[in-house]
């Protein structure tokens, strides 16, 4: 019999697990020697008023009852049965993958990108600023977008079973158990690329296929009905495609805009990334609590109305680093990563403010529903020209992009390739620097000590979401005008983050095993 437990404890308390069983026990009113097994299901860290706590659940197993056992995948061989096309090696494409498995459906994976392996030798250039590959840089390549990166899995899927069910898979395939009961689950960088090569090992194992460098170039329709796919001279016959290539593939939304095929453009989001100290940001989130060192690097989230718009921080990375995510060599865009210990001595996060359809209404008439995509291309080539050569970014102390002025000196920064100073409150569109200016004022009512010359905004941040919807119908969850085709994923519109990605890869395959069989 297992019975459930919360107590609130000191971060001095709860980072001494030996005291656990006592406490627990204590509690129960038993001995600890009764206590067969403890399995810690929840923990968070309540920083909320000036006394800190760290609220943790756990399963107490009180007798000799065996533990119940891990969630168990069931992956069959696939050798011989209905093949189904599954267009990027993202968390969207890879779910997919495994859950047309278990429907007992065979995938053929094509990714632009390289292995992991080899992917991350391609990243290494880039951060040395000795040229970009691009289709195997942070946005491409197996693992997709999010492979490189902190690594957090939160989503607002309503549906817990089937996030706790995610987390579960990873977990199968390597990650670590820590992420059944963080309140707010990461992985780290440097363990994600382990967890990606294992599932791709289990795809191979039971029959699927996976090929690298293979580029999609266009989706084949017939009769309003897919019949295939096309990367360069390869031609890849299929009566369902999963197209799960992501926001960053460009030309996949070019191709599908010349071939007839029904898109539509979407408000989306962009700014800057913005880095402090991680010491700041603890002093202030933990409320200068000597008990502070107890407790893993601080993060945080904010989010303002300014001007009828929000403005919101995005995917923040507690003792990360800022990484240069473009596709191009032509542009400037960041994005951030951590480490599983998330030990860098700084705190970047996404700092961004609704795009509405209005502000690129102008460039409609010159790109149609494209028009969002050449509205974020404007900005990040507005942002490599006013950095320096290789992969560096334009840079201003916080404090100089508040006040208008330009920084003479840049504080020492994350980013590897390097920053340098820059006007981004000039030339980013003055809608933008307007709404992110006044935020970050107003954030720094609610913590004080954001708004300070010891931090530095980056340009720019401006691949939080797709500027472009492929449209799909709720039921069948296929293109409505294209018979067979599943747009999935964050490139399709439907998800952001890699956990809300990985769901809808799972949805997509379960339509399409009815359709399939
Ligand atoms: C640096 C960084 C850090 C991030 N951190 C987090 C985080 O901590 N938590 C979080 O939830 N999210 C994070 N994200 C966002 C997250 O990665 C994405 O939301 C998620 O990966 C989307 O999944 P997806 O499968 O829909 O698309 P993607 O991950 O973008 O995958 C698309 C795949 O398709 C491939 N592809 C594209 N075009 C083609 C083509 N023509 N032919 C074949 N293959 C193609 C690409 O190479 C890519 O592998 C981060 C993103 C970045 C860049």
């Amino acid at each position: 019999m297992s019975v459930t437990v919360t107590l609130s404890l000191t971060p001095r308390q709860a980072a001494d697990k030996r005291l656990h069983a006592a406490l627990v026990a204590r509690e129960l009113r038993m001995r600890e020697q009764d206590i067969a097994l403890l399995r810690l299901v929840k923990r968070s860290v309540d920083a909320r008023r000036g006394a800190l706590k760290v609220n943790m659940t756990w399963e107490a197993f009180v007798d000799n009852e065996p533990m119940p056992e891990p969630l168990a995948f069931d992956y069959p061989s696939v050798a011989g049965k209905p093949e189904v096309v599954v267009v990027g090696a993202g968390p969207a494409g890879l779910f997919a993958a495994l859950r047309l498995i278990e429907n007992g459906i065979r995938p053929i994976l094509l990714e632009r990108g390289k292995d992991v392996v080899e992917r991350g030798k391609d990243i290494a250039q880039i951060q040395r600023g000795r040229g970009l590959n691009p289709d195997s840089n942070y946005a491409f390549g197996e693992g997709g977008a999010g492979t490189f990166s902190d690594g957090k899995l939160f989503t607002r899927s309503k549906k817990r079973g089937d996030y706790n069910r995610a987390l579960q898979r990873l977990v199968y395939h390597g990650a670590s158990e820590e992420i059944l009961y963080e309140a707010h689950p990461h992985i780290g960088s440097d363990r994600l690329p382990r967890i990606i090569a294992d599932i791709r090992r289990q795809i191979v194992e039971c029959g699927g296929e996976i090929h690298f460098s293979k580029r999609v170039t266009k989706i084949c329709i017939k009769d309003g009905r897919v019949t295939g796919v096309e990367a360069g001279d390869d031609r890849i016959a299929a009566r369902a495609v999963v197209l799960a290539t992501g926001h960053s593939a460009r030309d996949i939304y070019e191709m599908l805009a010349e071939s007839g095929v029904r898109i539509e453009p979407k408000p989306f989001a962009m700014g800057v990334r913005i880095e402090h100290p991680q010491q700041l940001i603890n002093r202030i989130q933990y409320h200068g609590s000597r008990e502070a060192e107890y407790l893993p690097s601080a993060s945080y989230s904010l989010v303002s109305q300014v001007g009828g718009r929000g403005v919101y921080s995005f995917c923040m990375c507690p003792g990360g680093f800022i990484v240069p995510a473009m596709t191009d060599a032509s542009e400037s865009v960041v994005n951030g990563m951590s480490p599983s210990h998330r030990n860098s001595p700084y705190a970047n996060s996404g700092f961004v403010t609704e795009i509405r359809l209005s502000d690129f209404e102008h460039l409609r008439p010159q790109y149609g529903d494209l028009a969002g995509l050449a509205f974020q291309r404007e900005l990040e080539q507005a942002a490599r020209a006013n950095a320096a050569g290789g992969a560096t970014a334009p840079a201003q102390r916080v404090t100089d992009f508040v006040s208008g002025r330009a920084s003479a000196t840049l504080p020492s920064c994350s980013f590897v390739p390097g920053i340098v100073p820059s006007r981004l409150d000039e030339w980013m569109p003055q809608f933008m620097a307007t709404r992110l200016r006044e935020a970050i004022r107003v954030f720094d009512k609610r913590m004080h000590g954001y708004l300070t010359s010891e931090a530095v905004v980056v340009g720019v941040e401006s691949r939080t979401s797709t500027p472009v919807r492929i449209p799909r119908d709720g039921q069948t969850l296929m293109h409505p005008d294209v018979e067979g085709l599943y747009p999935a994923g964050e490139g399709a519109g439907y998800a952001g983050g890699i956990i809300s990605a990985a769901l809808d890869g799972e949805r997509i395959a379960e339509q399409i095993a009815t359709y399939i069989k």
